[in-house]
């Protein structure tokens, strides 16, 4: 295959029976658990008119212990669902044994998670596995960590592995500290990574980004409104019991409801452009916000040194010099000094409050 190929080159996905559908909705368990759990999600779906039907059967966890997956019994379940309802069939695969047992089993698409393209050495060991492989639609992950130039080198081995049916999957990233959703959305690289690939099919998986039901929704709507291609959700028949992944699942019922609320708008380049912007104002909003948190909690911790020592709350030269500091740091930036100084004392300000109140306790 062609090492020049470029992600400018990939076409819109096209799942066989599923084509021209907009947007594609891909829906499922997060995990296979019993032929029952498979079999009942995917008649409910089905009914739904739901077209592609995933459950993850191999599952990678973070810690050992926890729910792996039930393995290639597991594909016997998938191609059930196949038959009974004619509805295209998605599962997980991370290693080359994974690759081979769903070709040999038929499964129509093959995604590959986050952990998983992270990992070039991964990544390249199932694209040469893929080889020749042309009638199977590969989804890839973002990876874990925010980094977009991972995600085009793990597309680009699959594209260079002559796999044309191919799209992407925007399910957030892996982040410290707490937030409201399980992984940060980060919405500037999948809108880069459409920059890149202007015509390939990008998904969104609001199920992994918010990582509870109540967020399913709201993110559905964003993923609509800045151009995602479709959404992957993770549905189940009974969400309470899952092994995996529970507090973010959904009932059929549940996605149906979803599915009837979500506005697709149209795609003027105009509007689109200005939804863009505006995400990426709530962005930067949501790194400020989580900045500031992390700052005052640093300087909670340096008011208890301060208390421990019988030191001062407020050390004017270092209040001094830090304002100075950063009205030159904010002038190389372009920003206004007034700005720069209003912002940086009312930071002082509720720095200097919270010490205060650790002193009164
Ligand atoms: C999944 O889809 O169930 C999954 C494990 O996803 P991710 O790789 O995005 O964590
Ligand atoms: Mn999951």
């Amino acid at each position: 295959m062609n090492a020049s190929m470029t992600l400018q080159d990939i076409q819109p996905l096209s799942i066989p029976g599923v084509e021209g559908t907009t947007p594609i909705v891909i829906a499922g368990p997060c995990s296979a658990e019993t032929e029952k759990q498979t079999l009942d999600t995917a008649r409910e779906l089905c009914a739904l008119g739901v077209k592609v039907f995933r459950a993850g059967i191999w599952k990678p966890r973070t810690m050992p212990g926890g729910f792996e997956g039930v393995g290639d019994r597991g594909l016997a379940w998938l191609q059930a669902v196949k038959r009974e309802t004619s509805m295209a069939v998605a599962t997980e695969v991370a290693t080359v044994e994974h690759v081979r047992a769903t070709l040999g089993a038929g499964i129509d698409v093959l995604w590959i998670g986050a952990r998983t393209s992270a990992n070039p050495f991964a990544m390249q060991d199932i694209a040469d596995a893929l080889q020749g492989h042309e009638e199977v639609t590969v989804l890839v992950k973002n990876p874990v960590n925010p980094d977009l130039d991972l995600w085009l080198g793990a597309l680009l081995r699959i594209h260079h592995a002559g796999i044309t049916r191919l799209g992407a999957v925007h399910r957030g990233f892996s982040s410290a500290g707490d937030h409201i959703y399980r992984n940060d959305p980060q919405w500037h690289i999948p809108f880069e990574l459409r920059r890149l690939a202007p015509l390939m099919t990008i998904l969104c998986d609001p199920s992994h980004i918010g990582g509870k039901r109540k967020y399913v929704e709201p993110l559905s709507q964003i993923a609509l409104d800045t151009g995602f291609d479709g959404l992957m959700i993770e549905c189940h028949c009974d969400p309470d019991k899952a092994l995996s992944d529970s507090a973010q699942q959904v009932t059929p019922a549940e996605l149906g409801k979803i599915l009837g609320h979500l506005v697709v708008r149209s795609g003027l380049p105009v509007d689109d452009e200005l939804v863009l912007l505006r995400q990426q104002i709530d962005d930067c909003d949501h790194e400020l916000l989580a900045v500031l948190a992390r700052r005052m909690s640093v300087s909670r911790e340096i008011g208890r040194f301060k208390k421990a020592n019988n030191l001062r709350v407020v050390q004017p030269q270092r209040y001094q010099e830090m304002i100075s500091a950063r009205l030159n740091e904010g002038d190389s930036l372009g920003l206004d000094s007034d700005f720069t100084q209003r912002v940086m004392q009312a930071i002082h300000e509720e720095s200097v409050r919270q010490q205060l109140k650790l002193f009164n306790d």
